[in-house]
Order: structure tokens, then sequence, then C-alpha cells
């Protein structure tokens, strides 16, 4: 089975290298993104492994299928950047990973939302240059304010659960909300306005949809409350990225967290540094002392990798043996 494996990263060989059947896999791996130009790269392969920011469109599909390409994996869970409906209609197969470690998301969000209140990173450089003065770096507890989760699936679960345990409120918006969870947690489904007007904090946990696209943008930041911190480890388009800075600009906005960015694609991953960035919003945010950002980082964990190698190798396998995928990954 040969398997052609695009935007691989030193981390992605070494997992996938090491996954439970990996030998029977002739893995080709490439350093560039799947485009339907970069398509043709994937001749004499069966399946083509592929991650968030590869191009899985439609004209990328016709190629692949043309050259008799019969699975597309994701090695992610969101699924956005393939047009699924084009993979079935050329005859293809999709799979994914749903679920590797809502954990190492739900961590990252928390972890992200702590360096910023608390100035983490700012202190941090300072003291490396025997800087210790304290001015500039007041946070607040996070103990007692209202922390609005935005999608409660795996990930907003867990990032409830987490800011539950610094006992901070917690209230929810979910178009199929979980009720027990819920209650068991102490946590209060609200709507999308009432979140938006009572939170402190804003999690956003949803996937990219037609529905979902820009959730944020000048009307329903206008309805945060002064001050509020938000934080995406989800998807960037969830965000509209102009409407953002004109809400920091105008000070509304307390901080900006993000695991994700609009226009990522090209970008994050990638070494850039050294050169001019083509992105005046990227830049004018990475310049803003109360935005944080990584490079779509949160699921970079050893456990995570290890179950996304599983996970992706199997479903192959079991391809090409024609057995069944596993339970709730095909597309
Ligand atoms: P999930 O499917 O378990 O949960 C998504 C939740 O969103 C569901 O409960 C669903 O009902 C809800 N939802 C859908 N549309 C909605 C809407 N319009 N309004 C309100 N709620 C809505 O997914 P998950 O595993 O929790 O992952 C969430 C997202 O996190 C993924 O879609 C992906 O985009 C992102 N993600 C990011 C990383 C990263 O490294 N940054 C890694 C994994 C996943």
């Amino acid at each position: 089975m040969i398997a052609a494996f695009y935007d691989a990263k030193p981390y992605d060989r070494d997992y996938f290298s090491r996954a439970t059947g990996a030998e029977r896999v002739d893995w080709r791996f490439h350093d560039f993104r799947l485009t339907a130009d970069t398509a043709g790269s994937a001749k004499g392969a069966q399946a083509v492994c592929v991650f968030a920011n590869d191009h899985a469109d439609r004209a990328c599909m016709e190629v692949l299928a043309s050259m008799g390409v019969k699975l597309i994996a994701l090695r992610c869970a969101g699924y956005n950047n393939l047009d699924v409906a084009a993979t079935h209609a050329l005859g293809l197969q999709a799979v994914r990973v749903p679920a590797y470690s809502p954990h190492a998301v739900a961590e990252h969000t928390v972890g992200l939302l702590l360096t910023l209140n608390r100035k983490i990173h700012r202190a941090y450089n300072r003291v490396r240059e025997l800087n210790f003065s304290l001015s500039g770096l007041v946070g607040f507890d996070l103990h007692g304010k209202t922390v609005g989760i935005v999608g409660t699936g795996r990930i907003g679960q867990i990032t409830a659960q987490i800011f539950r345990g610094f006992e901070a409120e917690v209230v929810a918006f979910d178009v199929s909300p979980s009720m027990e969870w819920a209650a068991a947690h102490g946590i209060r489904y609200v709507d999308f306005d009432t979140l938006l007007s009572v939170s402190d904090i804003v999690s956003l946990h949803v996937p990219l949809l037609p529905t979902t696209r820009h959730l944020l943008k000048a009307q329903t930041l206008g309805q945060t409350k002064a001050g509020v911190f938000i934080v995406n480890t989800s998807r960037g388009k969830l965000i509209d990225t102009s409407a953002l800075i004109a809400a920091l600009k105008t000070g509304h906005i307390g901080g900006v967290a993000l695991d994700v960015y609009e226009e990522e694609e090209g970008i994050f991953s990638e070494d850039l540094s050294g050169q001019v960035l083509h992105d005046d919003e990227l830049s004018l945010l990475l310049n803003y002392p109360n935005v944080l950002i990584t490079a779509h980082q949160a699921f970079l964990t050893r456990e995570a990798l290890s179950e996304i190698a599983r996970v992706t190798t199997e479903n192959i396998l079991n391809h090409e043996a024609g057995s069944p995928f596993l339970a709730g990954t095909q597309l």
C-alpha cells in the first residue's frame, strides 16, 4: 500500500514510521501541501494522508481520482478543507481522526488564557534580561469569573471542566446541548446572545461550518462585555479578523489568544523567520501586547500524535484489506 503524505513535519515522520503496522505502508512523505497543483505527486499511491491546511477541493479530488487514488485519510478532526461531496461523487472514500486527544486541545486552550492573562510570556522575556520589574504585568483571578464555552463537544466539555476547577462560573452554548453533563458539572446552558453578554472569557469550540463562519464579527463582538478575553483554538474562520482588530483598537477587547487564524494556510507550521510577512492583519495582531498567538499547535502532544498515527495507519490498512474503517472515522 503506497500512501502519499502531505505537509509532512519531522514529528509526523517520527510517529507515523513507528505506528503499529507502519511497516506495511509505503509512506511517501512530502513537505509541501496537497493542492490541485501538487496532486500529481500522488501518482502510484492508493491513499493520500492530509492535514488541516491541505487544500482538498473538487479540483484536487479530480486529479487524485484520475490517478487511481482511492482513499483520503485526514490526520485531523476538522474536515472543512475537504470537499466531501466531491470526494463521494468521484468514488473516493474519506476518513478522519475524530477524537485523538481532546485533552491536548483543551489544556492548550487554558494554557493560552493563563499565559495571556498573567502575562507569563512577557515576564519570561523580562526576567531573562534581568528586568525584574512587575509594572504592566497585572492580571485577574479566574476564580469567580464567567467563562462562555461555545460548542460543548469533546473539546469544549473538557475545557469547561478545567475552568470549573478554577471555580469559575461556566455558561455554555451548543446547538445540541448535553444537559446531563452540564448538570453534573454545575454548568448552565444559555443562548448565544446571553453567553456573549455575560462572559468575561469567550472560548470557541465549534467546528467551521457555513453556519459558524464569522461567528464572532462586528455585531457579535459588540455584544461582548467590555474587557472580554477571547480564545480560539478551533478554526480561524470562526472570527472575522478585521472586526477583531477594530474591536482591539477601540480597547473593547481585553485580550485575544489564538491557536488558529483566518488566513493561516501557508503561514502556520512554516519557518518564515527572516522573511517579510505578507499578511498585514497578522502583522498587526502580532504587534498588540494583549494578543497571544500559537501556530495551530493545540493538538501537539505525544499522546495525540500516537493516536493520530495509530488510527490513520489502521484505517489505511483496513482499506487495503477491504475491512471496515474504525468506528466513527468515515466521512
Ligand atoms: P465535536 O464535534 O466533539 O464538538 C463540536 C460541538 O459543536 C458539538 O457539540 C456540536 O453540537 C457543536 N456545534 C456545531 N455547530 C454549532 C453551532 N452552530 N453553534 C453551537 N454549537 C455548534 O468537536 P471537537 O472534537 O470538540 O472539536 C471542536 C473543533 O476543534 C474541531 O471542529 C476543530 O475545528 C477544532 N480542533 C482544533 C485543533 C487544534 O489543534 N487547534 C485540534 C482538534 C480540533
